[in-house]
């Protein structure tokens, strides 16, 4: 299939942004990415749908919420990056405790969102800095909470552009992972809270948010934490008791804050970030017989 007059096709029955050739760095959180080959931005559900339709068969598309967990490599992705917009943020109200959000919305959006209809469940995602559909790919979550626990259903598109409902007790969620089909691009959820009192819930929101702030550093070009906790361990111990705590790689380096939080100071590169990342690794595992598995996630393709 030529994938670029197959798009010029496309383009002509839809108003949705179709982008060749660019940069990817400022969908990071990390301000690092080479261009794509593509980047598709649909006006709405139904040129989403239109868009996967006519592209039948092409499979190098990715789905990126906010990119607060991706690094995205320098040399850019050979394919299609599909970013929901607008209309995929809407957030409303439904039977009294339930949420309906379209999967652009953000965490703290939704959050916000709980708080002005008295619902609870929701305070942990005003500390998450990401999408409600990245949260969901993640299973995101901090202080005990995550997103499985408030999630009833996701409504996804596949790659033949039908729309699928997906319950969350069909869905095996567990730490920072789920097991929904990788080419499912999630469109909207719905979250089930609990009927609260307005002010207990917005004190526990500034708390957490508190306690984020003394945990973990702010204002920089970071994806969070870099590795998952193994099991009765925490990735960021770890990385300190193996000497690691000031490694740095070009402008890569460890946060002096979290030693789980890997930052791009300036001018860092992908490689730079992957090279800090296999340094780490293999300290840990000579220094502990641990081995870190990620939690960001890298896409792309190396220079
Ligand atoms: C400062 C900072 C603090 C953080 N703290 C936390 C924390 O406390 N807890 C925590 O869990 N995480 C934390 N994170 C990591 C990150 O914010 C979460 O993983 C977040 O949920 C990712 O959402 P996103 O929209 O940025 O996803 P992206 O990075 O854009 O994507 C992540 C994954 O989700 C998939 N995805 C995104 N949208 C969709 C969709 N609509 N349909 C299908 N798949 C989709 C992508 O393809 C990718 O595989 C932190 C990050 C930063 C920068």
């Amino acid at each position: 299939m030529n994938l670029i007059s197959n798009l010029k096709e496309i383009k002509k029955k839809i108003s949705g942004q179709i982008l060749f050739n660019e940069y990817l760095s400022k969908y990071s959180w990390f301000n690092i990415g080479g261009p794509a080959k593509v980047i598709f931005k649909p006006k709405d559900l139904n040129e989403l749908s239109v868009f996967l339709k006519h592209l039948k068969g092409y499979n190098k598309i990715k789905i990126l919420g906010v990119g607060s967990n991706t690094l995205i490599r320098d040399g850019g992705f050979d394919g299609i990056i599909i970013k929901l917009g607008k209309s995929f943020s809407h957030i409303s109200l439904f039977d009294n405790n339930k949420i309906i959000a379209g999967t652009s919305a953000l965490d703290k959006q939704v959050s916000n969102f709980a708080l002005h209809n008295s619902l609870s469940g929701f305070e942990f995602l005003s500390c998450i800095p990401g999408s409600i559909g990245g949260g969901i790919k993640m299973n995101s979550g901090c202080y005990g909470n995550d997103i499985s626990k408030i999630l009833v259903s996701v409504q996804a598109m596949d790659m033949e552009g039908k729309i699928r409902v997906v319950n969350s007790s069909d869905i095996k969620f567990s730490y920072r992972k789920c097991n929904m089909k990788k080419d499912l691009i999630f469109v909207s959820a719905t979250l089930l809270g609990k009927n609260d009192n307005s002010k207990s819930i917005e004190k526990k929101i500034n708390e957490l948010v508190e306690r984020k702030k003394i945990d973990q550093p702010s204002k920089i070009k970071t994806c969070g934490s870099t590795f998952k906790n193994p099991e009765k361990n925490k990735a960021w111990s770890l990385i300190k008791e193996s000497g690691c705590a000031g490694m740095s790689v070009g402008d890569a380096c460890i946060s002096q804050k979290h030693c789980n939080f890997f930052v791009n100071k300036g001018k860092a590169r992908s490689k730079d970030l992957e090279d800090l990342i296999k340094k780490v690794k293999n300290a840990v595992l000579n220094k502990t017989g641990i081995e870190l598995e990620l939690e960001l996630e890298i896409i792309g393709e190396n220079l």
